[in-house]
């Protein structure tokens, strides 16, 4: 697995481009792998004096190829790995799944013999753009997977994300140039997801059975008349927007969203055995959520479900911060 040689000692190498090697060979000694600020890995390359003779002349470590010894051997062919990468590298796995078919863009003529046969036969004009074509490849497989109609992707269980906001404090949705003083009079701007969930469990006390997470297990959310209406139930899942630690109310009214049941108002959800709580905090502590760092464990729980260690471990510090 030697490249080259290349460069002055072989100008008409294949990998060579406007005079210097395509695949940036030789390389320099390096005295440890790392990822350049590309994110490109340079491998380590020892100067240790070692050499090839290719061609008549000296290959040293600059010029080896990344390889695997095993492989090798075991098929007798070259055989390029590359196995030091980072997270990213990932999108070289999806990118290109999403990228599309491989397309070319083509076109027919017809002879000037044929050509000149055709228009004294027939005057019509040449549709140009019928003879130009944009073609698109499908390999063999494929065909066959698509004739079949066979998923070319899914995901379960779907999502609904689920708004979360303090009283009047939703975010609303507007297109450039609206009046925004008859937006802010629209009933339309103040109904939310979550103040439908409230509107939903007056009108049905067959709701009342379900958390707001789970809502949408029987209910579908209908995001242009703006309310929620019974479906079957499904597999699908409520996720209640992420909020910081450090939110205060909005934080604490979260939580109480994760276990409240058939809440109809803001303040059904700062209620608990009769009793009705200035703050979504008092509400949390009556309730015990807040005991011996149990507001802490919930929080880990659930964010251990969908954040990767580097968040988890973000998350640690901010409540070790900024979280008394
Ligand atoms: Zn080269």
């Amino acid at each position: 697995m030697i490249h080259g040689p290349c460069g002055v000692d072989n100008k008409t190498c294949p990998c060579m481009k406007k005079g210097s090697c395509s695949k940036h060979f030789p390389k320099t000694f390096q005295a440890e792998t790392i990822l350049d600020e590309f994110g490109f890995t340079v491998y380590k390359r020892r100067d240790d004096g070692r050499y090839v003779i290719k061609n008549g002349k000296k290959l040293d470590n600059r010029n080896v190829v990344p390889y695997n010894m095993k492989l090798l051997k075991k098929y007798q062919a070259h055989i390029n790995v590359e196995w030091c990468n980072k997270s990213n590298m990932i999108k070289y796995l999806f990118k290109y799944v999403t990228k599309g078919s491989d397309r070319t863009k083509c076109y027919f003529e017809t002879s000037t013999q044929t050509m000149n046969r055709s228009n004294s036969e027939n005057n019509a004009p040449r549709n140009e753009i019928q003879e130009y074509i944009d073609a698109r490849f499908l390999s063999t497989c494929e065909a066959f997977w698509r004739a079949y109609e066979f998923d070319i992707h899914y995901r379960l269980p779907s999502v609904e994300r689920l708004t979360v906001h303090l009283p009047n404090m939703n975010f609303v949705r507007y297109k450039k140039g609206t009046d925004l003083s008859a937006l802010v009079n629209s009933p339309a701007a103040k109904k939310t997801m979550l103040t439908e969930w409230f509107e939903g469990n007056k009108k049905h006390t067959s709701a009342h059975n379900l958390t707001y997470c789970d809502f949408p297990k029987e209910w579908t959310w209908d995001s242009s008349a703006r309310h929620w209406r019974p479906r079957t139930p499904s597999e699908k899942i409520g996720r209640i927007y992420y909020v910081s630690p450090t939110a205060g109310e909005l934080y604490y009214l979260r939580m109480l969203l994760m276990i409240v049941k058939g809440a109809c108002s803001y303040a059904d959800v700062r209620t608990f055995n009769g009793v009705t709580y200035s703050t979504f905090k008092e509400a949390c502590e009556a309730r015990g959520l807040l005991d011996s760092d149990n507001e802490w464990h919930l929080l880990f729980d659930e964010a251990i479900l969908s954040a990767n260690s580097y968040q988890l471990r973000q998350l640690f510090v901010t409540v070790l911060c900024f979280a008394q």
